[in-house]
Order: C-alpha cells, then structure tokens, then sequence
C-alpha cells in the first residue's frame, strides 16, 4: 500500500530556485505549503549512490529528518544506451569546470565519446527523472519518470538548459532545446515522475 501525504507542510529537497517554482506550482492544486530546504538551512548531503533513486532517497531522507516533515527530492539526468548508461548520475559531473558549468563542454563529450565507439544510428537516449517522498519515520515512495529520445549533433537551439539541445525526443523532429518550454514540460521525464507521484500521494 503506498503512503499518502498528509499534513500541510512539505519539505523540498533542493537549493534550486528553479526547481522549487517547478514543484510549488505542480503542488499548487492540493493545498500544501511548501518549504524550500535552503529556507530551512538545511545542509546538501553528499549523492554519494550511483543510482537517480540512490541519490533522490539520500536527499529525501535527510531533509525529512532534520525537519520533522515528509521531504520530497529529485534526481535527474541522461543515460545513453551505447555509452553502457553514461553520464547518468554523472550527467551535472560531466559539465562541471571547477569555474561553473560548461554544458556545451559536456555536450562535445558525449558526442566524442560515442563518436570513438563508431556507435550506430539513432544513438539511443533516455531522459530519466526520480522522484522521492521520505517521512521522518523513514518511510519512502519512489517515482521514475523517463522520456526516450536519440542524442544528435550539431546541437539545435537554445530554449532549454542541460543537455537539451542534442536530445531529440522519439515521435519529434525538434530537439528539447527548439521545443516551447511548455511542450517539453509537458511530455518530459520531469513530468512522467510527477504524475506518478500526484497519483500515487496526492490525488
Ligand atoms: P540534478 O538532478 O540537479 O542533480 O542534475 C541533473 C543533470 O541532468 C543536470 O546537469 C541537468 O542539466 C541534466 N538534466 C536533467 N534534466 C534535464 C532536462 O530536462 N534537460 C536537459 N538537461 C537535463
């Protein structure tokens, strides 16, 4: 049986100011107020899994102890089929300059990489989002959220963030990057994890 949430606070597990007016407003409808972990002064643990719901729970459950409150937390990334799943958990780690990120940096990578393995055509991806809700008992629910798509090059547009300009998702013709934000919103795998996650704790 999967837990319900209940109270009428939530705690999310994020420092991204992004992320959380995502959530707020995903929230919007269930009368819930929700708290961001940076207005708390909540540490940021260490993602120390190799593993979205290793890293999401890691997340989840330090934020629903040093609270008191059901925390939920979110991990996201790309994994690329002939990469045997690579960047994956390492997806921000592979823009990382020790100056800020350099996606264009981590993009060029991914194609390198795939170009050395002469991969075949289409260079099967998968956008993957995974969503978790931790009480402060320890209890957890956890969502996968994926969208399928094939990794492209050159990259095209500049609507997005991250990796979207080289991810063109199956049944497109465009990439994440030349999508309007609220058609990628809508079919991504941020939103796939979400609807699992209404359904599941909130609806
Ligand atoms: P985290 O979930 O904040 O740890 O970071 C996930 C990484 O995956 C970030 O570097 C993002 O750029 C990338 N990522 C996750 N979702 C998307 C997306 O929808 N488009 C582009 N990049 C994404």
């Amino acid at each position: 049986m999967m837990r319900r949430f209940s109270g009428d606070r939530l705690v999310v597990a994020t420092h991204n100011k992004g992320k959380m007016e995502e959530i707020s407003a995903l929230l919007a409808p269930f009368s819930v107020t929700v708290i961001g972990a940076g207005a708390l002064g909540l540490a940021e643990p260490a993602e120390t899994e190799t593993t979205f719901a290793g890293n999401a729970r890691i997340k989840a459950h330090f934020a629903a102890k040093a609270s008191g409150l059901p925390a939920l937390a979110d991990d996201s990334g790309i994994t690329i089929d002939a990469l045997d799943g690579a960047p994956g958990v390492y997806t921000a780690d592979w823009a990382e300059t020790g100056n800020g990120r350099d996606f264009v940096m981590a993009m060029t990578r991914v194609w390198s990489e795939l170009e050395a393995r002469h991969a075949p055509y289409p260079r099967s991806a998968q956008f993957r989002c995974t969503l978790v809700m931790a009480w402060p008992d320890g209890h957890d629910e956890v969502f996968e959220g994926m969208m399928a798509g094939q990794v492209v090059w050159p990259m095209r547009g500049d609507q997005g963030h991250g990796y979207d300009p080289i991810f063109q998702p199956d049944g497109f013709d465009v990439t994440f990057g030349e999508m309007d934000r609220w058609e990628k919103n809508r079919i991504s795998h941020r939103a796939d994890a979400f609807r699992k996650l209404v359904a599941g704790c909130f609806a």
